[in-house]
């Protein structure tokens, strides 16, 4: 009846037949009509599947629009970020990437980057790795999983606690770069930090030079006062240079007695002052049984043209010349 049809559309009615009624018509209708019910039921239940098995999940898992306001979470994502629901963290107008810790070791966006953006660009999946501080203060690692919902402006964000991973990784890395007898960095360290450093010469056009040193007659303390007197004058020597050299530059052992010096943004006349300094601080120091030794150096500065063989290759030759001309000084 027309005027019940007008209330009916104001209340969203699913369907009508018109009179005089044509049973096979209704029947087709009643049919329809229980197919969407059997849809609308069966989407609450995927909804309520797809709850439970998030809810399972031990990881951080949420969904952000195209203006990363977060539009759901499961239950791991309140725990951690400390909130009741993703509305009260939305209404906090909090940001995801303002729990980051801004350490070296991890990825943390710079102001106004759009961290999952640049998450999504990193190659090196074991680099797509946070660091966030849990309820107690101790910092966790997460590493970040990135899927866009295809058709959508939707993200899936997926973080997996993978902090003893990243405390396992970072131990090795520390016995693969560590001198174990001076306790420095070694020579595949060196051999990291001298391609960086020389890349950024290039990059930025600063000077860069490099110290070789080894020290003077060296076979003679274990000769005379055996190996292990030998392997404390190594360490003390170590500590010696560690103290006396600069923050900025890196400080690793090549192999038995020869240690080098990485000198960032430094000219060869301001790296002879620094090698000068250290002869003289090696020169004065007296062992803690009471012997002396010192050492000869070599110093080198990066040349455009050149490679990082020849830097080697100049600094060894300038310590050849430094032990020619008499040891326990500097040559270049
Ligand atoms: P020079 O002034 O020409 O350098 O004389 P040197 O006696 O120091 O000669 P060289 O540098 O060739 O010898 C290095 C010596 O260092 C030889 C080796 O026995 C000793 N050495 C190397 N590694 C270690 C170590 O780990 N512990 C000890 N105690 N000695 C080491
Ligand atoms: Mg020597």
């Amino acid at each position: 009846e027309s005027g019940y049809f007008i209330d009916a559309i104001e209340i969203h009615v699913d369907g009508y037949v018109l009179k005089p009624i044509n049973l096979e018509k209704l029947e087709t209708k009643l049919n329809a009509i229980k197919e969407q019910i059997n849809i609308k039921t069966e989407l609450v239940a995927q909804q309520k599947l797809t709850h439970e098995i998030t809810q399972l999940q031990d990881n951080i898992l949420f969904v952000a629009d195209k203006n990363r306001k977060i539009t759901f979470s499961n239950q791991k994502f309140l725990e951690v970020f400390s909130v009741n629901s993703v509305d009260d963290f939305n209404a906090k107008n909090l940001q995801i990437s303002d729990f980051f810790v801004q350490n070296s070791d991890f990825f943390y966006p710079l102001e106004n980057e759009d961290w999952i953006e640049s998450i999504k660009n990193i190659q090196d999946e074991t680099k797509k790795v946070v660091s966030i501080l849990d309820e107690h203060g101790e910092p966790q690692s997460f590493l970040v999983s990135i899927k866009p919902i295809k058709d959508t402006a939707l993200t899936i964000i997926m973080l997996t606690e993978v902090t003893s991973l990243t405390l396992e990784k970072r131990a090795f890395e520390h016995k693969a770069y560590t001198d174990e007898l001076a306790n420095i960095h070694n020579r595949a360290y060196f051999e990291i930090e001298i391609d960086k450093e020389i890349a950024r010469s290039k990059r930025e056009n600063t000077p860069l030079s490099m110290i070789i040193l080894d020290i003077d007659k060296f076979k003679d303390i274990n000769d005379n006062y055996g190996h292990l007197m030998g392997d404390e004058i190594l360490k003390e020597l170590a500590k010696i240079i560690k103290q006396n050299r600069r923050e900025s530059d890196t400080f690793a052992r090549w192999g038995g007695d020869e240690f080098v010096v990485i000198l960032p943004n430094t000219t060869l006349k301001d790296s002879k002052k620094v090698a000068e300094y250290l002869r003289v601080m090696v020169e004065k120091h007296i062992s803690k049984d009471g012997l002396r030794i010192t050492c000869s150096f070599g110093v080198a500065q990066f040349s455009e043209k050149g490679t990082k063989e020849s830097l080697l290759n100049r600094a060894d030759d300038a310590l050849y010349i430094a032990k020619e001309n008499g040891r326990n000084r500097v040559e270049s």
